[in-house]
């Protein structure tokens, strides 16, 4: 009996034979005009795929699936907050998504223009995304969690012609306005949106602004039977943009294509996560991030199966509230991060064995370090196998996992798997950028390009930055740095090690340490300031801050620090958002430097995690670490 090949051989062929391989996984969707090239990579590291094809990526998510599954629930809205439950079959949906098409086009939205989405975990989020790249328009989902400041450098970055929001989100029973926010950062940025359409839940103030606020229900009324076609689009017309935080305090847009994004979702349904059409997904992460956009909208919607949509927490009413989601619509695959495992840790397990798990096949965790007590709790709780991914906004899909569909492998806890097809992993020594083959060795995650179809194209609007960030820091080769330290041990399995820059990972959302020392330096009495990434046991990391005041006497008792230390947390709320609000803020009367000026980052996270800072004798003033050690010490 001849076996099906391995994984090794299915990997070996993804990079050797590349073009073969990607040409039998584009069968995976459907193609307007065939493409002429798998990869063109004739100006490196660019890669485009597909090149000469034309498809769209909503005919691939939506329409496609009328003939065979019209009345199979594509789209399944769940919130606990508002206590709405409503399911939209692929035939509902596509209607949805036709009125939102003509609604944008109605605003003015054409081809190649930018929409912003700024919006709770709600239907229409999805009907607008699915209308954005229905008609060739380029969305931009900006997680509803940040505020003004962190909206208004999108709005600045992208230009959108028009904005589609909501009057708030709710979180843990709390309304959460948007509107405000959203018009703050329209005055803030310099760009001014044309149209802002508003979805009203009823929940908060919407204080509409004449000739510029449109009412999403009148317009939905209006399109009722709206018919847009699917706007053929090349294969590497962009389909959206995603920011994400880097080094700087600069978002960066992480700029998707059309074709090789659908591929590469397609293949992973099918070799990663074990998802057949008409079984059900759930994925329990926000719009705003990168899974998403990739396995919340697209990924199970191409596979022609239904995705639950889920506004709220992981234990409200109880902690019981997925898992009975699981039992109610038969999900099959199910897609978390470490964090919520933490928190429902925290809770009776019986809830966890309370439902009928039956139809689930894994569950699927990424974002952050899953660490092997949580691997083996969940594990044990669900009695089901828990799959460590790794990937980044920019990959969009997974650089390691377990393919368990191409050849049964086993999990090893603590380690995101070996390397995915497609992906040409190697680990590089920093200083000498040779490559390490020797097992258990720390190095750089690099990858040797082309990356394969769904990553990156480029950061939006601005090719040099794309390749002076990921293409030029791994030392005499010209590989794509993930910014991530890793050993691979003798069986090929990669274990995580953290960042090699200044990005930290709380509850599995990225931010970066200077966009918030930038948010903190604003306050008007602080002259420094430092934010470091700490150990957190329920939130994987929370950022920590230490700062130089111009003013010291202004924190003079512990009174005064507090109250200080409230309001710099105020303004990083409002500026950033809550979710990028430090932990805690210190009062120092300097920071821990090199004598060249570089903060040193690295000691002050040691410090605070009680390990040993190592190497300091270029450090300016030893005392520096010691207020540092203090206070954490406190
Ligand atoms: P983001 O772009 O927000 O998804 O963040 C990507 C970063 O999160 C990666 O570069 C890693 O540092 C971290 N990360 C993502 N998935 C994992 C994982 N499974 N294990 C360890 N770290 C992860």
């Amino acid at each position: 009996m001849s076996q099906a090949p391995g994984y090794a051989e299915f990997h070996r062929r993804s990079i050797e034979d590349r073009d073969g391989f990607w040409r039998e996984q584009a069968q995976l969707i459907d193609w307007h005009r065939p493409f002429d090239q798998v990869c063109d990579y004739s100006q490196p590291p660019f890669a485009r795929w597909f090149a000469g094809g034309q498809t769209n990526l909503c005919h691939n998510a939506v329409d496609r699936h009328l003939k065979d599954r019209a009345d199979q629930n594509a789209l399944i809205f769940v919130s606990t907050e508002t206590d709405t439950e409503k399911a939209y079959s692929f035939r509902e949906l596509h209607a949805e998504v036709n009125r939102m098409a003509a609604i944008l086009q109605g605003l003015g939205v054409k081809k190649g223009d930018r929409v912003l989405i700024y919006m709770p975990m709600i239907a229409e989020a999805c009907f607008a995304m699915l209308a954005c790249v229905r008609i060739g328009a380029i969305h931009s989902v900006v997680f509803g969690g940040f505020a003004s400041h962190s909206l208004a450098s999108r709005i600045d970055d992208a230009k959108p012609v028009a904005i589609v929001s909501a009057d708030a989100g709710m979180r843990g029973g709390k309304v959460v306005p948007y509107k405000h926010l959203l018009d703050d950062a329209i005055n803030l940025a310099v760009h001014k949106p044309a149209k802002v359409l508003m979805v009203n839940r009823g929940l908060a103030d919407l204080a509409p602004v004449p000739g510029r606020d449109v009412d999403y229900a009148a317009e939905r009324a209006r399109f009722l039977d709206a018919q847009v076609p699917c706007e053929w689009v090349d294969s590497t017309h962009p389909s959206y943009i995603l920011y994400t935080s880097g080094t700087t305090g600069k978002p960066k847009g992480v700029q998707r294509d059309t074709a090789g994004y659908a591929v590469a979702l397609a293949a992973s349904m099918k070799h990663i996560y074990m998802g057949e059409p008409g079984e059900t997904y759930f994925s329990t992460s926000d719009i705003g991030w990168v899974v998403g956009h990739s396995y919340i909208i697209y990924g199970p919607l191409i596979n022609g199966m239904a995705t639950i949509m889920y506004e709220g927490l992981p234990i409200r009413p109880d902690a019981g509230i997925w898992w009975s989601l699981v039992e109610k619509y038969k999900v099959s695959v199910m897609f978390s991060a470490p964090t919520a495992a933490r928190v429902l840790k925290k809770q009776d397990p019986a809830y966890l064995s309370k439902y009928d798990l039956s139809s689930l096949k894994a569950l699927f965790l990424a974002g952050e370090p899953l660490d092997e007590p949580t691997a083996t709790w969940i594990a044990g709780a669900i009695n089901k196998p828990i799959i460590d991914n790794y990937w980044q906004t920019e990959t969009g899909w997974p650089i390691m996992a377990i393919c368990n569909v191409v050849e049964k492998a086993p999990t090893k806890f603590g380690s995101p798997g070996k390397a995915v097809y497609g992906y040409d992993v190697r680990l590089i020594d920093e200083s000498t950028g040779e490559e390490i083959t020797e097992p258990n060795k720390k190095g750089v995650i690099a990858v040797n390009g082309p990356l394969p179809p769904g990553c990156l194209q480029t950061i939006w609007g601005d090719d040099k930055r794309y390749v002076s960030t990921y293409w030029s820091s791994i030392h005499n080769k010209v590989m794509y740095s993930t910014f991530d330290w890793g050993i691979k041990d003798a069986d090929g399995y990669f274990f995580i090690l953290g960042r090699t820059d200044d990005v930290i990972n709380v509850a599995g959302h990225r931010l970066g340490t200077r966009e918030i020392e930038e948010s903190i330096s604003s306050h008007p009495n602080v002259a420094e300031v430092a934010v470091v990434g700490v150990a957190d046991q329920l939130k994987g990391q929370v950022a920590v801050a230490f700062a130089v005041l111009k003013d010291p006497a202004l924190a003079g008792t512990e009174a005064e620090a507090l109250k200080l230390e409230g309001a710099i947390m105020k303004v990083v709320d409002d500026q950033l958002g809550a979710v990028a609000r430090p932990a805690r803020v210190r009062f120092v009367s300097v920071l821990p430097k090199t004598r060249s000026g570089k903060l040193l980052r690295r000691a002050i996270q040691a410090v605070c995690e009680g390990r040993d800072p190592g190497d300091l004798t270029t450090m300016e003033d030893p005392a520096a670490l010691q207020q540092v050690k203090e206070l954490v010490a406190r």
